[in-house]
């Protein structure tokens, strides 16, 4: 499987860590996606609309067979599995999976653009990736994940919430 991509994962509607864990399993169920490693998960205030609960973010490294879209069809599919509810624009959700990079490219698509936009402003993607790999180009920015780190405004908003230190269930999916 030779193609690197990073996906962010959030909730924070209902058992958070709950819906965290199927997004992993129903990722890991797929044939073409091996999950490669899997961030500590953290919670953050919620960015954009603000009158909501705090999120559970974290953020895994995939290695796929599948092409970017088939990625975001298979994404997509999940978070209507987790019953994705919507009705505000960055409001509350059981759970969101984000496709933040695909090897080294640049895509722009009608309804896929990867990197994700402004994924490098917010500390609670940036945070976990760090953790996974921090020497990590990202190609739209000419700067690896910890010099972006370094100039992050938010970071106070993104508090450790659950350590991944390879054993428990979040440490199965670490190959
Ligand atoms: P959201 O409501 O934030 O989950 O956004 C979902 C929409 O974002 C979908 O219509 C996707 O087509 C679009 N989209 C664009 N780029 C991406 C990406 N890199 N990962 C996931 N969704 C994306």
């Amino acid at each position: 499987m030779s193609n690197i991509a990073y996906i962010g994962l959030g909730s924070n509607m209902g058992i958070r860590e709950d819906y965290l864990l199927l997004g992993l399993k129903a990722l890991n169920n797929e044939n073409g996606i091996e999950i490669k490693s899997v961030s500590s998960i953290y919670e953050t205030d919620p960015v954009g609309y603000l009158d909501q609960q705090d999120f559970l973010n974290m953020v895994v490294e995939v290695s796929t067979t599948y092409k970017p879209e088939q990625l975001l069809e298979i994404t997509q599919k999940i978070e209507s599995k987790a019953k994705k509810n919507t009705p505000v624009r960055w409001g509350p959700r059981t759970l969101d999976l984000d496709i933040l990079l695909y090897n080294q490219e640049n895509i722009k698509m009608d309804d896929l653009l990867i990197p994700h936009p402004r994924m490098s402003e917010r500390s609670f993607v940036i945070i976990p990736l760090m953790e996974l790999n921090p020497q990590l180009m990202l190609p739209h920015e000419q700067e690896t994940v910890s010099e972006i780190y370094r100039r992050l405004t938010d970071k106070e908003g993104v508090r450790l919430w659950k350590t991944n230190n390879g054993v428990g269930e979040y440490g199965l999916f670490e190959s």
